[in-house]
Parts: C-alpha cells; sequence; structure tokens
C-alpha cells in the first residue's frame, strides 16, 4: 500500500501502523488530538501548539539528549515547522523540501527549488521558508519567487506548480499553506516593498486559484473610502503567516499586514484592511467579519501574528475565542464566531496607544502618535514598541490546562521620525524599501531585550518571565508534561517549567534558533524536533555584540528521554 522503500525496519513498522493516509479532511481536523503525528502547522487547526503527551514532563526533561540530527546545508535562517505523517518528517527552507525518517533522521528524498537569484532584493527579513501543508497524497509549500507548488509526497516529485505574483513587483512568498475545507491557502510578503496584499485558494489537485481576497480594496469597493488619491496602489496589507481554522464554524482567522509605505502622512486614513484580523470563508475568500487592530499604523505593527483559538471563560461564560499577541504590544482576545473584542491589554511596555476602546474596538492614541500626525515630517517621536513589535512572528503556544500563554517577547523601544513626502515620492514599488521614516533603536529594560512570558490571555500579565539579553525569535510549544520548549537565539534549546518558569533543561545546538518546535510519539516514546540557523531583522539589522560569536548553519534536531 505504501510506496516509501527505505528499508528501516523501524519505519517500515511504523508504515504498516494504522496510521497509513493521515491526511484526509477529518484527519487534518482531528491533527490536535493524534499525538503520533504532526498534520498541521500550529499543531492543529486552533494553533495552540500543545501536545496531550507527558512522557516528557518537568521531572524528567533533563534527561532530554539527541535522538539524531540532520544537516540542512544552509547558512540562511530555518524556520520550518516540521510536519509528520506515517513517521516520515517533511522539512523546508528556501531552497528544497526534504523528506526524513523521523527516528533516524535519514534522508528519504530531497526536492531542490530554484528561483531566480534577484528575487532577494525584494525580500526583507530573511531568506526563509516556514512550512508545508498535507492533503491527500501532496505537500504543498510556497517558493520565495511567489510560486504555490505541490509535491508528491511519497517521491517529492512536483505535480503542479502556479505562479502568483511577480517579485519585479514587490512579491515574495514564505508563508506555510493552510488546507481548509479542500482549499490550500497562501499569502504574500512585501508590504515593505510597496506591493498590494492579498490571499489565495488553490485547487489542491490542480493548483488553479480559485479565488483572490484583496486586503486592500480598490476604488469603489467597501473600505476604499480609507485610502486617500492613489495609495492604496501600494497599500501593503501582506498575509506571511499561516492562518488558523475552525471547521465547526468554516472560518480561516487570518491577519494581515502593516500598511505600506511605513510613513503614514501620504495615505491618512484607517487603511483597511491592513492590520486586521479576517475571518474568511475557506471555499470562496469571502470576509465574513473583520476586526482592525491598528488603524493608520505609522510604526510597522505588522498584524500578522498567529491567530490562537482556545475556549476561556468570561464572565462565567464559556466564549469561543480567537487570541493575538500583537506586535504592537496588546494581547487581544476575540469571539471567534463575529469578531467582537472581548480584552485587549497590554504585555510589554507600550506608548503608541493608551488603551484600547473596548466599546468601539479602536485603540486611543497617545500623545506621541497623535503627533507623528499633526507635527508631520522632521518631527521625532520615542515609541514602544520597536518595529520588531512586542512580540515578532514566532508563534506562541497556549495550554488549556494553565490557560496561559507563552510568548517570546520583544522589549525594546525606537525613536522614530516621518521623512517629508517628496523623499517619500523617491521609493519605488519594487525596487526599495518602502519605509520613509527614520529610525534608532532604544534598549532601555533593565533586565534584557527579551522576556519568555507566561501571559493570562484576559489580563495581559505575565504569571512569570523570564529575561534574557537577546530577545528570543523561536516559537513555543507546551505540553500536558507541564514544559514549554524555546530556542535562543544564541543557539541554547530549552525546556521551562509552564507553572513557575523555572529553566529546566538546555542544549546548545550549535547555531541560533528561529524555529518552531513540535513533539509527537511514537511506540511509547516523545519526540521534540526544532531547528537551528538564525536570520531575521533582528539578527541581521540590529547589530546586538551578544550574537557576534554565534555561528550559522542550518540543522534539524530530534531529541528523546536518555535510555528511551
Ligand atoms: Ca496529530
Ligand atoms: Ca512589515
Amino acid at each position: 500500500m505504501r510506496s516509501i522503500t527505505i528499508g528501516a525496519g523501524l519505519l517500515a513498522a511504523w508504515l504498516a501502523s494504522d496510521a497509513a493516509l493521515a491526511q484526509t479532511a477529518e484527519q487534518l481536523k482531528n491533527d490536535h488530538n493524534t499525538p503520533g503525528d504532526v498534520l498541521t502547522y500550529g499543531m492543529g487547526y486552533s494553533h495552540q501548539r500543545f501536545s496531550p503527551l507527558t512522557r516528557i514532563n518537568r521531572d524528567n526533561v533533563k534527561r532530554l539528549v539527541p535522538a539524531w540530527a540532520y544537516s540542512m546545508a544552509d547558512n540562511n535562517g530555518q524556520q520550518s515547522h516540521a510536519l509528520v505523517m506515517d513517521g516520515v518528517m517533511y522539512i523546508t527552507d528556501h531552497a528544497k523540501t526534504v523528506a526524513l525518517d523521523a527516528l533516524t533522521g535519514k534522508q528519504i528524498w530531497k526536492s531542490v527549488i530554484e528561483y531566480p537569484p534577484e528575487t532577494t532584493r525584494v525580500v526583507c527579513c530573511g531568506i526563509v521558508n516556514r512550512g508545508a501543508a498535507l492533503f491527500e497524497g501532496k505537500l504543498f509549500r510556497t517558493t520565495l519567487d511567489a510560486h504555490v507548488i505541490a509535491l508528491d509526497i511519497k517521491t517529492g516529485k512536483e505535480i503542479w506548480r502556479t505562479k502568483s505574483a511577480d517579485p519585479k513587483d514587490g512579491y515574495s512568498m514564505t508563508v506555510a499553506p493552510l488546507v481548509a475545507n479542500g482549499v490550500v491557502i497562501a499569502g504574500v510578503a512585501g508590504a515593505e516593498y510597496g506591493h498590494r496584499g492579498y490571499l489565495e485558494g488553490y485547487d489542491p489537485q490542480t493548483g488553479k486559484v480559485l479565488w483572490r481576497t484583496w486586503t486592500v480594496p480598490a476604488p469603489g469597493e467597501k473600505g476604499s473610502e480609507t485610502w486617500p488619491g492613489d495609495s492604496w496602489k501600494t497599500g501593503g496589507g501582506s498575509t506571511w503567516l499561516t492562518g488558523s481554522y475552525d471547521p465547526e464554524l468554516d472560518l480561516v482567522y487570518w491577519g494581515t499586514g502593516n500598511p505600506a509605505p511605513w510613513n503614514p502622512l501620504g495615505r491618512k486614513g484607517d487603511n483597511l484592511y491592513t492590520n486586521s484580523i479576517l475571518a474568511i470563508r475557506p471555499k470562496t475568500g469571502e470576509i465574513v467579519w473583520y476586526y482592525q487592530t491598528t488603524p493608520g499604523d505609522p510604526f510597522d505593527y505588522d498584524g500578522v501574528n498567529e491567530l490562537v483559538q482556545a475556549e476561556l471563560p468570561i464572565n462565567g461564560q464559556m466564549r469561543k475565542v480567537v487570541m493575538q499577541a500583537h506586535r504592537n504590544g496588546f494581547f487581544y482576545v476575540l469571539d471567534r464566531t463575529n469578531g467582537k473584542l472581548l480584552a485587549a491589554n497590554k504585555f510589554v511596555k507600550v506608548n503608541w496607544a493608551d488603551s484600547i476602546d473596548l466599546e468601539t474596538g479602536r485603540p486611543v492614541w497617545s500623545a506621541e502618535t497623535k503627533s507623528v500626525f499633526e507635527k508631520g515630517p522632521g518631527h521625532k517621536v520615542r515609541i514602544w514598541p520597536a518595529l520588531v513589535g512586542g512580540k515578532n512572528w514566532a508563534p506562541m503556544s497556549y495550554s488549556p490546562i494553565t490557560r496561559l500563554a507563552y510568548v517570546n517577547s520583544a522589549d525594546f523601544g525606537w525613536d522614530y521620525e516621518a521623512l517629508p513626502l517628496e523623499e517619500v515620492a523617491k521609493l519605488k514599488p519594487g525596487v526599495t524599501p518602502y519605509f520613509g521614516v527614520k529610525r534608532e533603536y532604544v534598549f532601555d529594560h533593565p533586565d534584557g531585550r527579551g522576556h519568555l512570558r507566561a501571559i493570562d490571555p484576559l489580563t495581559g500579565k505575565s504569571k512569570w518571565a523570564i529575561p534574557f539579553k537577546s530577545p528570543n525569535m523561536a516559537g513555543t510549544l507546551v505540553t500536558a508534561g507541564g514544559v514549554v520548549f524555546t530556542g535562543r537565539l544564541t543557539g541554547e534549546f530549552m525546556a521551562v517549567d509552564a507553572e513557575t518558569g523555572k529553566i529546566l533543561w538546555e542544549f546548545n545546538l550549535g547555531a541560533g534558533t528561529v524555529g518552531q518546535p513540535v513533539t509527537l510519539e511514537h511506540n511509547g516514546k516523545q519526540y521534540v524536533t526544532i531547528t537551528s540557523g538564525s536570520s531575521g531583522p533582528y539578527v541581521q539589522r540590529v547589530g546586538d555584540p551578544n550574537l557576534a560569536n554565534v555561528p550559522p548553519g542550518g540543522m534539524v534536531w530530534t531529541f528523546k528521554l536518555f535510555e528511551d
């Protein structure tokens, strides 16, 4: 029945198990309940990155040792979310997709991706890819030069390839696609190059584009009144992180990025639907509801961060919520059935807004933010958080046991000044970075530039917070064993007590990590996987002296308990 022939006894036994063909719509929907595989980005459609496994727990995690490692033979950032199905692990980067024996790390196949070298000119923040999606025998992924491709999961052979956009127009793709209700959905990066954002749905069999939903409306369309003149044409609103999916409501939750250029003086208005949470019907791309977090954003508070679903007790009633730890420093909780805002609280130092009005859902701008618009070009303000955000892209996890979200925060600000519009007019879409602002970071937190935080979603308060000299840019994973896994730019992969924040275990990966940890079990043993190899705007641009002696180099690491 299976045609993978690699001769590994353990894998052959696994393949013979009842896990075969774990890629139907029903199995994707149940992914979070099946710890023997990892079929979806986010370890389940809700993106909780919570595992019910307890074999590795707070008492024994100090016995974690490497089971195997695999070289990605690449010095760019490795951000791929590992998927594991029928004993085979799938990892992507910008240049290839690999299938590995999940128990030994041996390569089964490697499928190389070629793209024009000039593509990297429109990639602001790391030459990366964040992972794949699986469905009915195919693996779907995006390419840096804005194609979506389908590979045969048994051989890595390309089945179809659809060009979504042209890098010359400022578009690139780094996102892991989402398969929801039988549609492959993917978004674009490029607000830093003056593109106009959109989200697309593709037929998994043929790659045909089924729909395209623009995140910036054209004149005459709903929301177009929030864009003066021609500013919509280069309005940004990228869609570069994977959305979550509620199969019961049949809604996909997808975050949209900052308006472009960063300089807001030529696009005064709300700039819909940038920096918004969109609830989308996967079959049609229809926007069922939206909530805009940061209208008219001057600060690159790129609202794409992961949208984690949970059931939370609010005023004595369980509510279906969707949560976002936003770049803008607020932790948002919304009713995911209708988009109503339930809570929005600061989880780091914030001064761009004083608060979020729960009735209107709108931010109450601070004097600093008002002055950007009132005083115009040449006026300098000091703003928290910086453009990197209170939290960058690396996903948080959420434990339904502790009811806490585990977030790697960045704790610093910036000095910001909008340039005159004559300067902004010189920016060329698809050619020059679309900023139009002067900027300098301000590192003022006495404990360090970042924290690992355990945040109460309804208050934004940290139950505990571990300070780090450099902010962590890796995702987090939490388990029923009471352990949070994450990693550091200096290379340590860490296990932390989910209740207390005590660091229980560390291992040096040999390079910094910006990866997304996942866990699974086989034959009663539990495995934890993460990639090493770092990149990103913080690593590339900030010049953190703490990172000066950390080498590059991509690896996939898998750990298990000693003697397990
Ligand atoms: Ca699963
Ligand atoms: Ca951005």
